[in-house]
């Protein structure tokens, strides 16, 4: 038998925004997802860089994308070296590539399912968590489709 990963015990660690990354946690916070996009290529790049990791242009632009994807690889984490999370081991780190956003990959925790339902090519949703007043948090559960 499988039980979900308790994530209830978890305090997560708040993320440190810098001049690159502040735009996503600044969207985020409402709930809105965005992605650096290069404004010379078009590529999406996440996370977000000086530069545009396929043509290095410094045109880059944050857009609004939809939180739909497929999950491009996971690991499930039966031991964790930060013991912040040793209550929700074992669970399922994801790596999710958004639909809008080809290319550019996010990770985050499979949330709500056992972590054995992380299975490379599934269909997720963004999850949002909020961590407090200034940060939330984009996760993701199995789609409903
Ligand atoms: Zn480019």
């Amino acid at each position: 038998m499988t039980t979900l990963s308790d994530w209830s015990k978890v305090t997560r660690p708040i993320p440190v925004p810098n001049e690159w990354t502040k735009p996503f946690w600044d969207a985020a916070k409402q709930q809105k997802l965005v992605m650096q996009r290069c404004q010379s290529c078009g590529q999406f790049q996440h996370p977000p860089y000086p530069t545009c990791t396929h043509c290095v242009s410094v045109d880059l632009k944050f857009e609004p994308v939809q939180g739909k994807g497929t999950i491009y690889a996971y690991t499930i984490m039966y031991h964790t070296g930060d013991k912040r999370f040793v209550a929700a081991v074992p669970y399922a780190s994801i790596i999710v590539e958004l639909d809008a956003a080809p290319g550019a990959l996010m990770a985050g925790n499979l949330l709500d399912v056992p972590y054995t339902e992380a299975k490379v090519g599934r269909r997720v949703e963004v999850a949002w968590q909020k961590l407090n007043d200034d940060f939330t948090l984009p996760l993701f559960r199995l789609a409903k489709e």
